[in-house]
Order: structure tokens, then C-alpha cells, then sequence
């Protein structure tokens, strides 16, 4: 397998680009090597620039869950494109999408579109403080919640990764009302209410996806919603990753949790940059322009991206794919343990739905610091044999694996082979 145009163009990228990159989780920092530059993709397979053909588990990092180039979806944003690209101002296919999100979540009344997920948290995080009258907000160590300086602090596997402890150009003043607690941790969250009732919400992936995949244990969603309810706290839902991924109605309904403010991202847009923030009536009140809470956006609902949206919410409401998810992602787990097994690997594998991914550890992995103890450098030779087998991951230890509902029995077996290849590598080292 030759990478020779990509090794061109990563050269030439790192003029005018950093690190070649417009987003550091796309280097390869933590596996080495440069990266790959992508040409096309379609259904389940991924092209380099080389014309290596890859089955694709990046998916974009989540977004394109029915796979790549849908017609559907394709459909529908030529369809959008041939009568303009952007108005600033309302068309009806926002108000279609946001009838689709609102009915999926139980407690979102009204939502508001923006352009990232970065965006729709740090919105949703503006809100939570609008709406109880408070500063301080609780986030978890190894969660990730985008690049708003208020929450760039023990963040998880872009972060993890590069090995920074939060990052420079964060002035103190920006975290000074960001509180830590540990993920499946009621009293780390506890502690923190003790001497201050200055804390407006929780924030929290409702299943970790940026340590790698961390599942809440037992009842710690359910307990700590009761608590803040009994502090007046709010829960602010962080599904950007989860929406539409474990479930229609994201990881609340399949947890049975309902948060008071949800955000969301990546699946929403299917592909397209669409974030937003939605919750129940009295507290959506609180937005300009009903209410005082300032947030806007130029491009914001953006029609292309709407009538993508739209188009991929649907087909995934019809498809119904999360049984098949929930089977393809137990079968792939099985082939990582019982591979691991055969070649006297240590790997933990933790799973959701269609988010999973390996931890090269023999400790159970329930928090952030668990997902540490992981053998990175093991992990980097695995990247590279899958790669070399024709599997596209994530290129990092802490980031999940996405599931499309394209995969076909042949992708699996393509998976398996290169598993069985890559886990070999790992025991030679
Ligand atoms: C990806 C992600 C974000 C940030 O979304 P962007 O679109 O990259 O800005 C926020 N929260 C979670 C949980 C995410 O996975």
C-alpha cells in the first residue's frame, strides 16, 4: 500500500494550513506517520488520495451514520442548492427540521439551529446560566464539550492525545466558573454543591464518547438528574455525538434520563455543518428573540444543510437501523476480545449502540483516568495495520469507532481480517 500523494500533499498542506490540518484529531500525532487526504467516499468505503479503498469507521466522526453520499441526502441537497445557498433569512425547512428534532426529544419544545456542535454547547451553556440566574457549570474530566474556552479543561481525546493539560490562550478568568467531577461519580458532583449555590447546571455526555467509550454505570444518570433536581440545577445534555446515534431520540431515550437543555451536532446535519440547542418551552423563552439571552448566526439554518438534514433524519427514522447496530456492534466486539485472546493481548472493549472502540488495557474502563491507563503506542501499531488492511479509524486511543447503517456482512469480514492481522502486529511488539 503506497501513500505517496498523500505524503505530497501533507507536505504542501503544511504551508498554508497548520499541521495540514483544520482540526488537530485529524493528525496523527498519537499513531505517527502523516495523514491521509482524503479523495472520495461513498456507502461504507472510504478513497485516499492514493486510491487506497478503505471501509470507513471515522464516518466524519459520527455524522454520516446511513454512510457516504446517501442518494437521498444527495438528493435533497441538490435539490436546495438550485434555489440558493443562503438568505439570511427563515426558510421552511427549518421549521421542518426542527419539528423533526423536537419530536424525537421529549423535552425540547423549541429548538435553535446553529453551525457546530461547538457552537450548540457553548449556546446551551449560555442558556443554563440565562435561565437560573447562575455562573459556575460542573463538567466531567474526559468529556468533551467543543473548543469554548470555558470548557476546555480535562477534555478528553483531542486534548488526551496531544497530552495538554487544557490549553494555552484559555485566560483564567474563562474557567474560574468551570467545576471537575469524575464520570460515574454522584459525589465528586455532590461535593461541589456542599459550599456553593452558585452552580446553574451539569454538562455531561450522556455516554462518554471522547475518552473513548465510557458507559454511565448503574443508575448514575438517573441519580444525578434527582439530585440537581433537588438543588435546582440544571442537566445539560451534551448528545452531540449521541443524537440520533443510540438511539432517534439519543442516549436520554435509550437511558431513560430526560435533561432540561439538550445539544446537538454531527448526525443532525448528516454531513453538513448543523449543530443546535433545544429544550422545554420555559426555558427556550429566555432567547433573543423572545427573551434576553443573545445568540445568533449568519449562516445559521443554513438550507443546504437543513434540507440535509432533513433528508438524512428521515431515512434513519424509517431505516430504524439501532437493532442492527446494537448486533453489528456486539459481533465486532466479540471479533476484538476473541482475537485479542488468541494472541495474549490485554483489551478491554466498551461499547454503545454503534460507538465502540478498544482500549489496549486490562482495567475496566468506567472514567477518564481508567481510559489513560491504555497503551497508546500499541494502539498506533494497530492503527497502521489496519490501515495497511483497509480499515480507516480514528487515529487516536480515545476516539470511538462509528458504525453506518451501510455495513454490509463483506465490511465485517473485512474488519475481522484486518482485526486478526492487526492484533497479531500488536502482539510482536
Ligand atoms: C464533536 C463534539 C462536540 C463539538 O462539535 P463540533 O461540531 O466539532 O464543534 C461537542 N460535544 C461532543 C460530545 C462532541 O462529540
Amino acid at each position: 500500500m503506497k501513500f505517496n500523494k498523500s505524503e505530497k500533499l501533507y507536505k504542501k498542506g503544511l504551508k498554508n494550513l497548520v499541521g495540514a490540518v483544520n482540526s488537530p484529531v485529524r493528525a496523527f500525532s498519537s499513531v505517527g506517520g502523516n495523514p491521509l487526504f482524503i479523495k472520495k467516499a461513498k456507502g461504507t468505503k472510504i478513497t485516499d488520495v492514493d486510491g487506497n479503498e478503505y471501509v470507513d469507521l471515522v464516518l466524519s466522526y459520527g455524522p454520516m451514520i446511513l454512510g457516504h453520499r446517501h442518494k437521498k441526502v444527495e438528493k435533497a441537497a441538490k435539490k436546495a442548492l438550485k434555489n440558493g445557498y443562503s438568505f439570511g433569512a427563515s426558510t421552511e425547512a427549518e421549521i421542518k427540521l426542527a419539528k423533526i428534532v423536537c419530536d424525537a426529544f421529549p423535552n425540547m419544545d423549541k429548538v435553535r439551529f446553529v453551525n457546530s456542535g461547538t457552537e450548540a454547547v457553548l449556546s446551551g451553556i449560555r442558556l443554563a446560566r440565562a435561565y437560573t440566574g447562575k455562573d459556575k457549570i460542573i463538567k466531567f474530566s474526559g468529556c468533551y464539550h467543543g473548543h469554548q474556552d470555558a470548557l476546555l479543561v480535562a477534555a478528553g481525546s483531542g486534548l488526551a492525545t496531544l497530552s495538554l493539560p487544557g490549553s494555552k490562550g484559555v485566560p483564567e478568568g474563562a474557567v474560574k466558573n468551570t467545576l471537575i467531577a469524575e464520570y460515574n461519580n454522584l459525589e465528586s458532583v455532590k461535593k461541589h454543591f456542599e459550599n456553593d449555590d452558585n452552580i446553574a447546571a451539569v454538562i455531561i455526555e450522556p455516554i462518554g464518547g471522547n475518552m473513548g467509550v465510557v458507559i454511565p454505570q448503574n443508575n448514575f444518570l438517573k441519580e444525578l438528574k434527582d439530585f440537581l433536581e433537588s438543588k435546582g440545577a440544571l442537566l445539560i445534555a451534551d448528545e452531540v455525538m449521541t443524537g440520533f446515534r443510540s438511539k432517534f431520540g439519543g442516549a436520554q431515550e435509550l437511558l431513560g434520563v430526560t435533561a432540561d437543555i439538550t445539544c446537538l451536532g454531527k448526525v443532525i446535519g448528516g454531513g453538513f455543518p448543523v449543530g443546535a440547542y433545544g429544550a422545554r418551552e420555559e426555558i427556550m423563552q429566555e432567547v433573543a428573540p423572545l427573551g434576553g439571552m443573545y445568540q445568533a448566526g449568519t449562516l445559521s439554518g443554513n438550507p443546504i444543510a437543513m434540507a440535509g438534514g432533513i433528508a438524512t433524519l428521515t431515512e434513519l427514522k424509517k431505516q430504524n437501523p439501532y437493532e442492527k447496530f446494537e448486533e453489528i456492534g456486539a459481533i465486532l466486539e466479540v471479533i476484538l476480545l476473541e482475537t485479542a485472546k488468541k494472541y495474549n493481548v490485554d483489551l478491554v472493549v466498551n461499547r454503545f449502540g454503534s460507538m465502540l472502540n478498544p482500549f489496549f488495557t486490562n482495567v475496566e474502563v468506567t472514567n477518564f483516568e481508567q481510559a489513560q491507563t491504555s497503551d497508546t503506542q500499541k494502539f498506533a501499531v494497530f492503527f497502521w495495520e489496519m490501515i495497511k488492511n483497509g480499515v480507516f479509524l480514528p487515529p487516536s486511543q480515545f476516539e470511538a469507532w462509528f458504525l453506518s447503517s451501510a455495513l454490509s456482512d463483506k465490511d465485517i469480514q473485512k474488519i475481522a481480517n484486518a482485526v486478526d492481522k492487526a492484533m497479531y502486529k500488536v502482539s510482536t511488539i
